[in-house]
């Protein structure tokens, strides 16, 4: 896995000092796996490729230096902890709406010495009251369809920023869909940008959706509301 990863990142153009850390969030997370369910991945090499690489496969493709940034849904930290492991400036927010999760990751923080990073237990769409247009950048990957992640990502990021989904290549059906909640929700998408995970054929997209004014007052709704009734 060591040496998966040191290539990997390197295929990236990345930094290689973070991959020790990698290599222990892996040991946790295989090793709590075994009594919480915290991912379907647990063979190391598909750990390295379809977590890790595939969280680390952002940077390159946008600016994170010294950026706030909250990782929505971020579950067993994906892709918000490996960004912070390569990317120490990044201010990282995760948010999840499992405790144990984010129980796991304060204990993985902790570890590995992330003393900077907020670990919180809540839901997006609640956390927006307190927290509107405070990032610089939301991430989010695997945890709604884009009209309905867009409700509760967009809220977050500053006018100006970014809202960067991470989806498969087949997400355009879900893009034309979301296209109405992102106008609504004062962004506008700026372009899709297909990568491939190093060392792997599996190719992903990432849809930028640039924060171009304010997210009007009434939203996000409550999620039943978000979920019955999309923008
Ligand atoms: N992002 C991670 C990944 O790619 O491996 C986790 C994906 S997991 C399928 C979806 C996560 O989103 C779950 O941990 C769930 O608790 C969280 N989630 C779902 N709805 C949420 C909401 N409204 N606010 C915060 N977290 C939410």
């Amino acid at each position: 896995m060591k040496e998966q990863l040191e290539s990997g990142l390197r295929a990236l153009g990345l930094e290689t000092e973070g991959v020790p850390s990698l290599l222990r969030y892996a040991d946790m997370l295989v090793e709590t796996n075994q009594v919480m369910n915290l991912t379907a991945i647990t063979e190391p090499s598909e750990i390295a490729s379809l977590h890790f690489l595939d969280s680390a496969s952002l940077l390159p493709l946008a600016d994170f230096h010294g950026k706030t940034v909250v990782d929505v849904g971020t579950g067993a930290g994906f892709p918000g902890v490996p960004l912070r492991i390569v990317e120490p400036s990044i201010k990282l927010t995760l948010l999840d709406s499992l405790n144990k999760r984010i129980n796991f990751l304060q204990g993985v923080c902790d570890e590995l010495g992330l003393q900077d990073v907020a670990c919180v237990h809540g839901r997006a769409e609640e956390f927006a009251s307190e927290h509107r247009e405070s990032y610089d950048i939301a991430t989010s990957r695997a945890v709604a369809s884009l009209p309905l992640l867009c409700e509760l990502c967009l809220p977050l990021v500053k006018p100006g920023g970014y809202f960067l989904a991470m989806k498969s290549v087949d997400a355009d059906h879900e893009l034309q869909q979301a296209s109405r909640a992102i106008s609504i929700l004062g962004g506008r998408i700026e372009k899709e940008t297909d990568y491939v995970i190093p060392g792997t054929d599996v190719r992903h997209r990432l849809i930028f959706i640039k924060k171009i004014g304010q997210t009007p007052k009434k939203y996000p709704r409550a999620f039943a509301k978000i979920k019955k009734n999309p923008l």
